[in-house]
């Protein structure tokens, strides 16, 4: 697969063209951002794990009836992927709180929600992804109605594999986040699933295994990310 020209270049990955129209290449890098961009970092071979994490998270949830836009790992930083026309939703699905959530609604960090909580947040950097509900998403015609029903009922079904192959895995699924986008008509899920974009704590410890030991400067980061990939390749 040829990879064509750098069409898109984010805080954590790079999307160049491929020689096929519907098909791009995502490469993962190791630079990490936090508090919309105002604290910058490195995690070495973070790219490398975000990579092989996803990978074998999208493989799940493909062979478990969630469509997703992964086709292959093409090398140790690079998958190949479907492109897609991304609705500007961010979807986090929350079991526990921790996060925005606890200063939100002044709450505890670890308190167990039940059911778990769905959040629709702005895809939007310069207005710091503010959180809105199906009212907004229509009247700003981000997404029609039979769309949105289609990714909130994936969400769901993404939260109950994720959490159930995490748990095998001595990990609980806190929270994360999702994006998803239209291919050939069809939703899809897109973006990545790795300790960047979900909350994963030790079941016995509850040590934080994700992208706060980088927000909250907790140290051993590195560390984190390779017990995650060991763990869900494991
Ligand atoms: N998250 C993400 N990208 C964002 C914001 C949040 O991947 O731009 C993930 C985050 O890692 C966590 C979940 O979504 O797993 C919920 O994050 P929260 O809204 O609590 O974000 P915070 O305010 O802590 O950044």
């Amino acid at each position: 697969m040829k990879k064509g020209k750098l069409i898109y270049e984010g805080k954590a990955k790079r999307v160049y063209e491929t020689d096929n129209p519907d098909l791009l290449i995502q490469e993962f890098k190791d630079d990490a951002t936090a508090f919309d961009a105002k604290k910058r970092g490195t995690i070495k071979n973070k790219g490398v794990c975000n990579n092989e994490i996803s990978a074998r998270l999208f493989g799940l949830l493909d062979c478990r009836g969630v469509p997703t836009h992964f086709v292959k790992l093409l090398s140790a930083r690079e998958m190949l992927v479907k492109r897609l026309e991304i609705v500007p939703v961010e979807v986090t699905i929350r079991n526990v709180v921790a996060g925005g959530m606890a200063r939100m609604f002044g709450l505890e960090e670890g308190t167990t929600l039940c059911p778990p909580v769905l959040e629709y947040h702005y895809k939007n950097d310069a207005l710091g992804d503010p959180l809105m509900n199906e009212y907004h998403i229509f009247a700003l015609k981000l997404a029609e109605e039979r769309e949105l029903k289609t990714i909130a009922k994936y969400s769901f079904e993404i939260n109950r594999i994720l959490s159930k192959f995490f748990d095998e895995r001595n990990l609980k699924l806190i929270d994360f986040k999702l994006e998803f986008g239209r291919h050939r008509g069809k939703i899809l899920l897109g973006d990545e699933i790795s300790p960047d974009t979900c909350r994963l704590w030790d079941k016995a410890t509850n040590k934080k295994l994700d992208k706060d030991r980088f927000r909250r400067d907790l140290g051993n980061i590195e560390e984190a990310y390779q017990e995650v990939l060991h763990r869900v390749l494991g």
